[in-house]
């Protein structure tokens, strides 16, 4: 419910609300344990499944780049895109590109990197500082938008498939638990799945 598009709002609109809030509450997570996720303990941006990211630059090539400095690309990348109104409009009669959903799904797919390097690498310390349940929800809103409106591919979400059925089951016939999820984040709902 939280994700379907309420009737008479423009789809670009409601994406562009959703990437902001979840860039907001990724990089607040990761800024929690970023003192962690060092040059040395992360040297590769590693995800589940011995999945490595490699980081395209802007010239369309690939770089083997420590995970703290993948992240930062990432946040930077992001600011950016959602700071240029050309992209991000928010001044009356200005309007959102054309290309505006495929740069929704590269912020997406870049802030799904983010929150597999903090589940694989540094799930240990967010539960330590008791923000596990903030980092489920945060999986959650980012995983029920991306049910609703196939933003990312399925080849980059199959890794937290587990994580994403524990915490969600099959959210087609559970509405009343993803809801309960998404609003209380400390309920037992989304702390006890992972630990
Ligand atoms: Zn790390």
């Amino acid at each position: 419910m939280l994700v379907d598009l309420p009737p008479g709002l423009d789809y670009n609109e409601w994406l562009a609300s959703h990437t902001l809030a979840l860039f907001d509450h990724i990089n607040l997570v990761y800024g929690t344990i970023s003192e962690f996720c060092t040059m040395t303990g992360c040297p590769d941006m590693t995800g589940p499944g011995l999945r490595t990211y490699l980081w395209f630059d802007e010239k369309g090539k690939k770089t083997r780049v420590a995970a703290p400095q993948y992240i930062d690309y990432v946040m930077t990348f992001t600011q950016r895109t959602v700071s240029d109104e050309t992209i991000f409009p928010t001044k009356y009669a200005n309007e959102f590109p054309s290309s505006f959903e495929s740069i929704v799904r590269k912020i997406l797919r870049l802030l799904y990197h983010v929150v597999a390097h903090i589940y694989h690498c540094h799930f240990r310390e967010v539960a330590l500082l008791g923000l596990h349940a903030h980092l489920n929800c945060v999986f959650a809103h980012l995983t029920l938008l991306n049910q609703r409106f196939n933003l990312i591919d399925p080849k980059e979400t199959e890794i937290l498939g587990d994580l994403e059925a524990a915490l969600l089951g099959d959210s087609t016939s559970a509405p009343s638990q993803t809801l309960a999820i998404q609003e209380t984040p400390t309920t037992t709902n989304t702390s006890s799945s992972t630990t």
